[in-house]
């Protein structure tokens, strides 16, 4: 037997446990041995019957001396009762709401094993446990030690395998671990002082007796567990080093970055640079004159002023004779980069800036693609439309995409395939910490705007509840009648779109016809033809709209400065992410801004959100607080991003595990003990981490 043995020979596994592994992704021995506890059980604790005291949780080991089912008064749940004595001279009383089902697993005179919290049944006048976990014992069994006074591993349930099977077929396959080299570095395992792997998994999975404690394991820090946790960060590390070291070896485009250049972007400028700006402009230039790609993320929270970077990178790209290509994840956005960019490159800096989003004729849409191969459009903006396979470039030289995070790894992929090794910056405002994003973004390099444009004062961000809505519009019209705009947003409803748009449809006549006849008001959403929504858009930029009623189609990047007042309906049924953009689209201008949330009954994570939204406007804080709450599964789309599911480790929890690891990588890829044993670890990420980890394609 080796770790790549299907699961199926291992005693115990059918074809039919054999399907439902498969399902979870399981179905080697290897990937067995790599389902971790979720939890520990301390059944250490092994007391006589006599000895027991309420509200401690202990093992008790007995014999049922009676058995009856009964409908208790006052309760409409029938009651499934044993006795168990151990002749410690007091019994013990077991109970099951329900538990009808249990009378023929726990018959009289069995001899049973029960762990749960000891309470006092003070009718009886005895110790109880309620639904306590049971163990009949056998006499024969040689894996009854298994689940009983130790810490016993508890594991998701997977399919009808509940924790008890899952601990035996887990044992099994530990009791036959295959005397394969461990794949962790001799070196790397020596400096950090972990256990080798074969008595990681066997202690991560049962714990010795002696000298662990349930709390270090729940918080995964025991031995065992630090070097599973490093295993997983360490080759995903290496993979992502030798990527990089790949993505450097090839030939790019080595912009010349003179005087003309210089002076052209500051003929385009619009405004005094920030610091940060300057900054990281300088990053981008620095990059781009090196003769190899750059594959650069610029992060910068909402409202930094990400933009105008990429309108300067995008100068030196066009100074150079090449053409550069932006991309957004929405229709609306699009639209506005590419009315920015327009402004600011075709009107001030005099190249041809085509959108590709727009309600052109299919004839337009042929002219404009023949600009663009022709290289007669120097710069190009539109949405994932951008990747179809009639778009042809001359000779694409930078790529910008903005609000990365929106887009798949493939996505980013196939735009690069447009150009011969072009320059790549990606834009997003997720403000994650450092070491996360190096690993999301795997190969990139980051440059981050930590300063706001100057003049901002902080948003005023209220709670208040539906009833006083009324409040909050008359709020609104004063802001109105002062000259400035509000935006009124509305969740998405049960998952449907329909009845989204129905609801925000509502509202806006509602507050079109009945609360602000006398103002203009305008309605948003996805569903609108592409022209209709460009004209409202439009409007609301002009000022013409006073009041824009929307669908989360304004989440991201949307730019009106005068917009002051973000009222979001329904706020509890947003993501702290999500709200946190939506703020973004106020506070733009030098006028104070408001958000106003408007919510129903919150419950306690709802609550959270919203307070968190309401004490403090640090992107990064919001954005561990809704780590937190969601889980780096949800927060980072774990599919779109690329990033995988890991086994062991976590994120978020195991951060400090990841830099370690990390380090370790980078200095193993850069000096390796011998070419030997890094061919030995390359092979071996080929053959185990590219397979389950598609974004690590090593050479
Ligand atoms: P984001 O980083 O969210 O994409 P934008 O690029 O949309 O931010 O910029 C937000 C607003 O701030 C825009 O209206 C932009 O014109 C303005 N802005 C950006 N940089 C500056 C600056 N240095 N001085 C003044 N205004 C700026
Ligand atoms: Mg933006």
């Amino acid at each position: 037997m080796n770790l790549e043995t299907p699961i199926t020979y291992l005693k115990g596994v059918g074809p039919q446990r054999a399907q439902v592994f498969e399902a979870k992704g399981i179905s080697t021995i290897e990937d067995l041995l790599y389902y971790m506890p979720f939890r520990y059980e301390d059944r250490s604790n092994v007391k006589r019957i006599a000895d027991l005291a309420p509200g401690e949780t202990a093992t008790v080991f007995g014999k049922i001396s009676a058995v009856q089912t009964f409908q208790p008064r006052r309760s409409r749940l029938r009651l499934f009762e044993i006795r168990v004595s151990d002749g410690s001279g007091r019994p013990l009383v077991c109970k099951w709401f329900r538990g009808d089902y249990l009378s023929s697993i726990l018959e009289r005179g069995l001899e049973v094993s029960f762990f749960g919290k000891v309470e006092w049944d003070a009718y009886s006048q005895e110790v109880s446990l309620l639904h306590p976990e049971y163990e009949i014992l056998r006499q024969d069994d040689p894996e009854a030690a298994l689940h009983l006074g130790r810490i016993v591993p508890v594991y998701q349930a997977i399919g009808k395998m509940n924790t008890r099977v899952l601990r035996s077929l887990i044992h099994r396959a530990l009791e036959s671990f295959p005397n394969e080299p461990d794949p962790l570095p001799e070196t790397v395992r020596a400096r950090l002082g972990l256990p080798e792997r074969g008595r990681a998994l066997r202690d991560a999975h049962f714990p010795p007796k002696e000298g662990i404690d349930l709390r270090t394991l729940e918080s995964f820090r025991t031995p065992a567990q630090f070097r599973l946790i490093i295993e997983e960060f360490f080759f995903l590390e290496c993979g992502l080093a030798l990527k990089r070291r790949k993505a450097r070896s090839v030939e790019g485009i080595a912009f010349a970055l003179n005087e003309r250049v210089r002076e052209k972007i500051k003929q385009i400028l619009p405004f005094k640079p920030t610091a940060a700006q300057k900054r990281v402009l300088k990053e981008i230039a620095a990059d781009m004159a090196e003769p190899t790609p750059m594959n650069r993320l610029l992060q910068g929270d909402v409202g930094s002023g990400k933009t105008i970077v990429a309108v300067e990178a995008a100068v030196i790209a066009l100074e150079n004779d090449y053409q550069v290509a932006v991309m957004a994840p929405t229709e609306i956005l699009a639209t506005q980069h590419f009315l920015y960019f327009k402004q600011l490159l075709e009107k001030r800096g005099g190249y041809v800036v085509v959108g590709l989003t727009g309600s052109y004729s299919a004839r337009e849409k042929t002219k404009l693609k023949q600009m663009i191969r022709e290289g007669i459009a120097h710069v190009v903006v539109g949405t994932h439309a951008l990747i179809s396979k009639d778009v042809e470039f001359k000779n694409l030289g930078l790529i910008v995409i903005d609000e990365q995070h929106r887009f798949g790894v493939m996505q980013r992929l196939e735009l690069l395939r447009k150009g011969k090794h072009p320059d790549v910056l990606v834009m997003t405002a997720t403000p994650i910490p450092r070491t996360l994003s190096l690993t999301l973004y795997g190969e990139l390099d980051v440059s981050i705007i930590d300063q706001l444009p100057p003049g901002r004062s902080p948003i005023k961000t209220r709670h208040v509840p539906d009833e006083q809505a009324e409040k909050v519009y008359s709020f609104v019209r004063r802001e109105a009648e002062a000259g400035r705009q509000t935006y009124v947003v509305y969740p998405v409803i049960d998952e449907s779109e329909t009845k989204t748009v129905k609801a925000a449809q509502k509202m806006y006549e509602h507050l079109s016809k009945v609360v602000f006849p006398d103002l203009s008001v305008g309605l948003l959403h996805g569903r609108l033809p592409t022209a209709e929504k460009e004209g409202v858009m439009e409007r609301f930029v002009r000022g013409e709209i006073a009041i824009l009623v929307s669908t989360t189609v304004v989440e991201v990047g949307v730019d009106v400065p005068n917009a002051t007042v973000m009222v979001v309906e329904h706020a509890e049924n947003f993501g702290l992410s999500q709200l946190h953009q939506l703020r973004g689209r106020v506070g733009r201008g030098r006028e104070q801004s408001y958000c106003v949330l408007l919510t129903g009954d919150l419950n306690p994570t709802a609550k959270e959100r919203i307070d968190t939204m309401v004490r403090t406007q640090d992107g990064f804080e919001i954005a561990e607080t809704d780590l937190r709450l969601r889980g780096p599964g949800e927060f980072f789309g774990t599919k779109q991003s690329g990033l995988p599911a890991f086994r062991v480790a976590n994120l978020i929890r195991d951060r400090e595990a990841l830099e370690i690891a990390r380090s370790e990588a980078t200095a193993y890829i850069d000096h390796p003990p011998s070419d030997a044993e890094l061919k030995t670890l390359i092979d071996y990420i080929r053959q185990k981490w590219q397979r389950r980890y598609g974004l690590v394609q090593v050479g």
